[in-house]
């Protein structure tokens, strides 16, 4: 056994990952957590910071930069070691204990919980050529500071939950705000919709977005050209900013040259959130089963489940607690 060898080693460092390593520290296992990027957080710390989540338990709102900092401060009440800006690369196993193979050092560990999300993601794209500038200030498919839409005219291009959620946050401080989507019925929650509906968000649909260029007379602005479905109808709206949320496509490739047993893109497990592989688990949006719902509420269940699993395998006479946590103040 190498002389650093963890108990734990927890690769992702997003809701999931992060009150896996909580909920592991909780039960006195030495834990890794390892994280691609420089912050831990995952989607709701880089993919939506200052959009509001409301059905995390016992958060009526909260946004996913506040849900980032509360899982980290939390993780902080026990020390872990984390390992930032380190992307696992491959898993192998030698006698019982797991080689986990990053971009900087190896990583020896009994059991492993893979949290890696949807793997590395890149936003949906709009399809036709446009000229890239527009990206420079005009064109963004994430909102990474949601104060360069105050004020401004604004357009969201999507119809999940993403962006009804993004249509009614930017409208409490944009200008206007358009909401463009080529169905009319929308992919998010009902809740949401009705808000939607509520608001004063102009709801376009059905319609798709065929150009986007500058306009002509004022370069600061751009010209959306949308295409009514089933219709020759033609529709020109002039914006300061078009959020496009057509979703994300995940890259799970790596998973790959893991030897992991997967469901399409995901990783298959069963009720105990266990892998094909010994000691080797999966949970939050990477794990797939039967009714697999990804939600944060479901991510922070799967942690305590696997971890609890982890447990009885290594160590079979081990003392765990399983209801009141409050057992760990003494
Ligand atoms: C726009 C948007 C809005 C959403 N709104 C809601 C909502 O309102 N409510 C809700 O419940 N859910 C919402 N979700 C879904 C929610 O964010 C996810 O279910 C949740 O983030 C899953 O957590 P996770 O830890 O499994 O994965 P992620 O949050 O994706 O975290 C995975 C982490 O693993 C890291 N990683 C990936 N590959 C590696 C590797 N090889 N090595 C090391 N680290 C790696 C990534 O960098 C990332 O930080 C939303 C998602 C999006 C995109």
């Amino acid at each position: 056994m190498n002389e650093k060898t963890y108990d734990i080693t927890i690769i992702g460092g997003g809701p999931a990952g992060m009150f896996a390593a909580y909920f592991a520290r909780l039960r006195k296992l030495n834990v890794a957590l390892i994280e691609s990027l420089p912050k831990l957080g995952g989607q709701p710390e880089t993919l939506y910071a200052q959009k509001n989540i409301y059905d995390v338990a016992g958060l009526p709102q909260v946004s996913g930069t506040q849900l980032s900092d509360q899982l980290i401060q939390q993780l902080h009440f026990m020390d872990c070691d984390e390992y930032l800006d380190t992307s696992v690369t491959n898993l192998d196993q030698e006698d019982d204990i797991w080689k986990v193979s990053t971009t900087k050092e190896t990583i020896y560990t009994k059991a492993i919980i893979i949290a890696i999300g949807n793997g590395a993601f890149k936003p949906r794209k709009l399809t036709f050529e446009y000229d890239k500038a527009i990206e420079e200030n005009n064109l963004t498919y994430f909102v990474n500071d949601m104060e360069e839409f105050r004020k401004k005219d604004v357009a969201v291009a999507g119809g999940g939950d993403s962006a009804v959620d993004w249509a009614i946050d930017l409208n409490e401080i944009s200008n206007s705000t358009f909401l463009i989507h080529r169905r009319n019925k929308y992919r998010a929650m009902e809740s949401s919709v009705d808000k939607l509906n509520e608001s004063t968000v102009e709801q376009l649909n059905p319609y798709i977005i065929k150009d986007v260029t500058f306009n002509t007379d004022d370069h600061s602005k751009i010209d959306i050209t949308l295409k009514m479905i089933k219709s020759d109808e033609i529709k020109v709206i002039t914006v300061d900013k078009l959020l496009v949320n057509y979703g994300f496509i995940s890259d799970s490739k790596i998973l790959r040259d893991w030897n992991i047993e997967l469901n399409g893109p995901f990783i298959k497990v069963n009720q105990e959130m266990e892998t094909n592989l010994p000691n080797v688990f999966a949970i939050g949006d990477i794990a797939s089963y039967p009714g697999k719902l990804q939600l944060i509420a479901t991510a922070f269940a799967e942690g305590p489940m696997a971890v609890t699993k982890a447990i009885r395998n290594l160590y079979p006479n081990k003392d765990y607690f399983e209801h009141s946590t409050s057992l760990f103040e003494k």
